[in-house]
């Protein structure tokens, strides 16, 4: 006999597996979940098989939470197998909402990526030049690799979602309460962001000295100054991403005394986090002239990095080159 609890499977893709580890960081109140539903799929902690999954019934899944963005064929069968398999697919962590860190990879073309990996970056030695193969024959057995595509993807750019929880990773408490809503039923429309829906800067220790009109005389990075604890980073002039960003995460950063880069990405009323932030920074800039303005910008040497880490596949920009989403055959070796 089926048991009568929810069914729930976490899936990773393309991840570091921080988000795995906040599904563990729950602590004691794994196990108050571990009572209340049956987990029917979780690689890194439980050893299922493909096909146990392709022989669940369709929608038999009451709830997926798959984190980590859409990189390669794999990762895209095994969402589209999810999402039909599940009743609610819920994007799980900032690379599975919106690309996260894995889509900064858009910026460079697929050739140029295998080639520093397997030629070029100063530690590898492959003098033959070696390069992966989507297939392999040996003793009349053909192996296979999953194909590496042309763009990273947000799990929405593949298959409908239901709900995004977001973070890099999500913290236990945002976890906890989705996990909550989900299985007492109250859920809120479909296509929501489970996170407060305010600015970060809402939640922050340090909002009463944010700057009302600033004036940018240079920026600097977190490394480069003693950065005061009890003043807005705005306010010395480093680069923050609390104000266009969501909250919901406690303002773990500037508790730490580091500013804000955005993993939660923007609230529903931000199309655009980094044209957000950019846009705000650059009509506060002092110098008038071309090549100061040039010498202040010099502060954010790394413009994507900065405004777009956790977003770049769901950004405006989305990729740098124009690239087709799917891979070809060549680039493989
Ligand atoms: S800009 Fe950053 S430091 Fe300043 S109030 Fe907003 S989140 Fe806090
Ligand atoms: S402060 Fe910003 S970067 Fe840090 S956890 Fe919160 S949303 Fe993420």
């Amino acid at each position: 006999m089926s048991s009568p609890k929810p069914k729930i499977a976490f899936y990773w893709c393309a991840s570091c597996g921080g988000c795995e580890e906040t599904v563990v960081d729950l602590a004691e109140d794994i196990l108050g979940v571990i009572e209340k539903v049956d987990i029917v799929l979780w690689p890194v902690a439980m050893d299922f098989k493909y096909k146990n999954v392709e022989a669940m019934p369709d929608k038999s899944i009451t709830a997926t939470l798959l984190n980590g963005a859409i990189r390669s064929s794999e990762q895209e069968e095994m969402a589209r197998l999810l999402r039909r398999k599940s009743q609610f697919l819920i994007a799980y962590g900032s690379c599975a909402v919106s690309g996260g860190i894995p889509s900064l990879a858009n910026q460079f073309t697929r050739e140029q990526i295998l080639k520093f990996n397997y030629e070029d970056a100063p530690t590898v030695v492959n003098e033959a030049k070696t390069r992966p193969r989507l297939e392999y024959q040996n003793n009349g057995h053909t192996l296979t690799l999953p194909e590496l595509r042309n763009v990273v993807r947000a799990l929405d750019q593949v298959v409908d979602v239901d709900y995004y929880v977001p973070g890099c990773p999500p913290t236990p408490n945002i976890t906890k309460t989705a996990i909550t809503a989900l299985l007492e039923g109250k859920l809120p429309p479909k296509g929501s962001v489970l996170a407060p829906n305010i600015a970060l800067c809402d939640e922050c220790p340090r909002k009463r000295t944010r700057p009302t009109s600033a004036s940018f005389m240079d920026f600097k990075r977190p490394h480069q100054l003693l950065a005061d604890p009890e003043l807005c980073f705005l306010a010395q002039s480093v680069v923050c991403m609390g104000p266009a960003t969501r909250s919901g995460c406690g303002s773990q950063c500037p508790a730490g005394n580091m500013p804000c880069t955005g993993c939660f990405g923007p609230t529903s009323r931000v199309r655009d986090q980094g044209v957000k932030l950019m846009s705000s920074l650059c009509a506060n800039i002092a110098a008038k002239e071309e090549d100061e303005i040039g010498k202040v910008l010099e502060g954010i040497p790394d413009p994507i990095g900065t405004f777009y880490r956790y977003g770049l596949a769901k950004s405006l920009l989305r990729r740098k080159m124009n690239l087709p989403f799917s891979g070809e055959r060549n680039g493989h070796g």
